[in-house]
């Protein structure tokens, strides 16, 4: 037997209702043994001198996947990045990378659609890559620019055709055939997904997560989580989400298929416990769906399926055992789900976990129904203070409207459950501290951009780490293992660089993580 492992001398919030609070924690065998209480045998110690410790930090929507991918394949477009600045950053890694069979980047502006939809920009595209296929990614992924080479090899029409001619630019649904095409194109590289989730996992490690949900999980990646986990490699808690209806990834298979198969990827530490559903598109895109229109361009708007539709998924989903999370934007397509999931419970099915994704505008009315349907908001990315988003939002809903983003306040008030996430790699960052000093001062924790927004909807510390930890867990169903620092749960815990409870609000964006714990072990240090 391997000797305890006791930590003394510490701050620790346990996020344990029961026990909030305690000095010292005694880890055996990867399970917190006990809190505050003497070891049962064999133990080292470690004195942390005064540190603070709070659990291991809850992610409940990212593509850690796709984001591992992009950092190690992929490059990244400034999102302020104007026109010719794309083009420049496209140029340089033609250049300097000569052995990529194809050129994927990341994250170009919203703003730069209509330049890209101008008859001139394949032109320019096409001279940036030098003929090699290309395709970059629109910062929320829904869109896309591909150059000639990549149309061709995707079956899509690279040459104008009469009244239309070809820009490149293909929104939403239109950028699948090519993503397919990239998709079948590396599937051959070995080992290249399993190395794609560890190099995430380790970044996130980095950030103070333990537990995340990848909310559009494959099949190919479920599996490469499994193989990992049972090679003993896998360290963090993995909740998978079985893609429905696939808009905009390129996921293959999805939908019945997908979930009958996901389940036999279950390990220790990987459940394949979720399906996902798109449900709209993003309101810079004009493909939110709103209660009112307000006369901006959302007016034909439509949701991705039928009212009918959405509810026969839901129970099929709720009879394959598995829980759903819904993608939501507009506040029509909140209500939508909503009215499913209530037929679904009135059904009798109580037993699935139903999420909101993202969510940014709740009707008011809707509020307290998520508390009545057990419906988790699950609030996703960090947009609750002013940032790149909450700006382009601005562009395309009403002044006065597009500011009244995530109702947090009203929202806990109501008594519904709120998770949240980072939806890495849409986000910049997956830094869950962020989020929490976010969700306080609805403020940018970055300093970067002045004000704040909607600040009657700020939280208080506490009830922000409970987002990030308990809650979390909890909406993701993996609270009966991690979410809070309780004798029985795996000991997955994080080391700040300060005590967040003792220093003033506007420096909560300046935390950091010293090192982070999994199950017993140390998986990041600073
Ligand atoms: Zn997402």
């Amino acid at each position: 037997m391997q000797p305890a492992t006791l930590l003394t001398n510490a701050a620790i919030y346990t996020a344990d209702r029961h026990r909030p609070w305690a000095s010292s924690l005694t880890v055996r065998d990867g399970i917190v043994e006990s809190i505050d209480g003497p070891p049962s045998g064999p133990h080292v110690t470690r004195d942390l001198r005064g540190a603070f410790v709070m659990p291991g930090l809850v992610d409940a929507h990212n593509h850690h996947a796709i984001a591992g991918i992009g950092e190690l394949h992929e490059f990244t477009i400034p999102v302020d990045a104007g026109f010719d600045a794309v083009l420049a950053a496209v140029r340089s890694r033609v250049e300097a990378h000569p052995e990529d069979d194809w050129i994927v980047g990341n994250g170009w502006s919203p703003l730069l659609i209509d330049a890209i939809a101008a008859p001139y920009a394949l032109d320019a595209l096409d001279r940036a890559t030098a003929g090699r296929p290309t395709v970059l990614r629109e910062q929320s992924r829904h869109n896309r620019w591909a150059n000639r080479a990549a149309l061709d090899a995707a079956g899509l029409p690279s040459e104008a055709r009469t009244g239309r001619p070809v820009s490149g630019l293909l929104v939403e649904g239109e950028g699948l055939p090519v993503e397919v095409t990239l998709a079948r194109a590396l599937a051959a590289v070995p080992r290249r997904i399993a190395l794609a989730c560890q190099h995430a996992i380790d970044r996130l490690h980095g950030f103070g997560v333990t537990a995340f949900q990848d909310a559009a999980t494959s099949l190919e990646v479920m599996r490469a989580l499994r193989d990992l986990d049972d090679a003993g490699l896998l360290t963090a808690w993995v909740v998978s989400s079985a893609v429905i209806n696939d808009q905009i990834l390129g996921i293959s298979p999805t939908g019945r298929e997908l979930i009958a198969s996901s389940p036999s990827t279950a390990s220790t530490h990987h459940r394949p416990t979720f399906a996902k559903l798109f449900l709209d598109g993003i309101p810079p895109m004009r493909t939110a769906a709103f209660l009112d229109a307000h006369g901006c361009g959302h007016d034909d708007a439509t949701m991705t399926m039928s009212d009918q539709e959405l509810l026969e998924w839901l129970h099929a989903i709720a009879d394959a055992g598995l829980s759903a999370k819904i993608h939501c934007t507009g506040d029509a397509t909140v209500r939508a789900a909503l009215d499913a999931v209530q037929a679904v419970r009135g059904a009798g099915k109580t037993q699935p976990r139903f999420h909101v994704a993202h969510g940014q505008y709740v009707h008011p009315g809707d509020i307290p129904r998520f508390a009545e349907l057990d419906v988790v908001a699950e609030i996703s990315p960090f947009v609750w203070y002013p940032g790149v988003i909450p700006d382009a939002l601005t562009h395309v809903l009403p002044a006065g409207f597009a500011g009244r983003i995530h109702p947090n306040r009203d929202l806990l008030d109501a008594g519904v459950l709120i998770a949240a996430g980072s939806d890495w790699p849409v986000s910049e960052s997956p830094d869950p501290l962020a989020g929490i000093a976010g969700l306080v001062t609805r403020a940018d924790p970055t300093g970067r951009r002045p004000g704040r927004l909607w600040p009657e909807q700020a939280v208080s510390l506490l009830e922000a780490i409970a987002i990030f930890t308990a809650n979390g867990a909890r909406a993701l169903g993996l609270d009966d293992v991690t979410g809070t620092l309780t004798p029985g749960r795996s000991a997955d815990f994080v080391i700040l660089d300060g005590n967040p409870f003792e220093m003033p609000v506007a420096r909560l964006g300046s935390m950091s993580v010293e090192q982070t714990w999994f199950a017993g072990s140390i998986v990041y240090e600073r």
